[in-house]
């Protein structure tokens, strides 16, 4: 799994191993959207690696002010009630995420949606109070959920909702974008080779000096059945993994994610683990936990229609462990698995 496991607080500091003697590796890690975000850089000296990380850090703080759903004040948050039964404007940012997240809902029948704020949040309580949330509760705020509830406006870009009461959540999206869009700023510097990680949402660009790519888990199955190699050594792309059971409520022997089935309201209780592979953490991001929803067959359809993306999905049960790996992952790992798997990326 491609898990960040870096301890926070680090300051920039220099580390050996670059080949290319006018670049040194530089690394750095804050905490920003609920999670630890790393941030990997070559640059040829310590003060602009420093001034770097702060334009990056800063375009993920300014990111979360935008997108968070558990501060009040963000943009996310307040658009749901100024913008009921009429068009407001909505950030550029903003519009860039709820515009993916609305063709991600078309393409997967709603399995995908972000307006199952008010679903989420109920489950979210869930985990707290270790119950299962009531059928009535969930009923009513599925009528305040379901992405044909809103409306945007490409055009003019504004965003308008049918309900009172209606709430955002881009938790499944958010961090891929935000991975890839501090990426873009380290590359408009002129670094070539940086590597930013939202959790487990990663985006990179060139190699490090000397390497082949960035080494990368894609998984940690081991046994006679696996052929995929577990490193992958990527570059110019993002990552990103969705696991079912990361966060859950065990209530009479059922596990319940935190990732919800719209279609019922329910949180999925299938153990599934999809990594995703794309140009961009906004697509890696959305459709790892789209395909987490839609189950191995239907996820993988909808990977094959889009080139350039590559998919791993893990269905684990008491019997069996499936992997199912999409033709372009295939490929990739013919391409760039890598022969041993030190130094990885966790
Ligand atoms: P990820 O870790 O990328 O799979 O995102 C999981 C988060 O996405 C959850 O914690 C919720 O905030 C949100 N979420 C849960 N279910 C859905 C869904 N069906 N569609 C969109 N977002 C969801
Ligand atoms: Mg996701």
């Amino acid at each position: 799994m491609v898990r960040d496991l870096i301890a926070a607080g680090a300051a920039a500091v220099a580390l050996a191993g670059a080949a290319d003697p006018a670049l040194q590796r530089f690394e750095a890690v804050e905490p920003h959207m609920g999670t630890l975000v790393r941030i990997t850089v070559y640059t040829p000296d310590a003060q602009s690696a420093s001034q770097a990380f702060r334009a990056a850090f800063d375009r993920i703080r300014s990111l979360d002010a935008i997108l968070s759903d558990y501060r009040p004040d963000s943009e996310l948050s307040q658009i749901t009630s100024v913008a009921v039964g009429r068009a407001v404007h909505v950030s550029d940012d903003l519009f860039t995420v709820l515009r993916a997240s609305q063709e991600l809902a078309e393409a997967t029948g709603g399995a995908f949606d972000v307006t199952q704020g008010p679903v989420i949040r109920l489950w979210r309580e869930a985990r707290q109070t270790k119950r299962v949330p009531e059928s009535a509760a969930l009923a009513e705020a599925s009528g305040r959920s379901g992405y044909r509830q809103l409306h945007l406006d490409v055009v003019n870009r504004t965003a308008a909702f049918d309900t009172p009461g209606m709430a955002l959540d881009v938790g499944a999206i958010g961090k891929g974008y935000a991975a890839s869009e501090a990426l873009e700023v380290l590359s408009a510097r002129g670094i070539r080779s940086a590597l930013v990680a939202v959790s487990g949402d990663l985006a990179f660009s060139d190699a490090p000096p000397g390497q082949r790519g960035w080494r990368v888990q894609v998984h940690s199955e081991e046994g006679p059945t696996v052929r995929l190699p577990s490193v992958l050594e990527l570059t110019n792309a993002a990552v990103s993994t969705s696991g079912s059971s990361e966060q859950h409520l065990d209530v009479d022997g059922r596990r319940y994610s935190h990732i919800i089935d719209p279609a019922s309201g329910m949180g999925l209780v299938k153990d599934i683990t999809v990594t995703v592979i794309a140009p961009h953490g906004l697509e890696a991001d959305g459709l790892d936990t789209a395909i987490s929803v839609l189950g191995a067959e239907r996820g993988l359809a909808l990977i094959e229609s889009r080139p350039g993306v590559a998919a791993l999905i893990i269905q684990r049960s008491s019997a069996e462990t499936t992997m199912l790996a999409s033709s372009r992952f295939r490929q990739l790992a013919a391409q760039h698995g890598a022969t041993h798997a030190q130094g990885v990326l966790r």
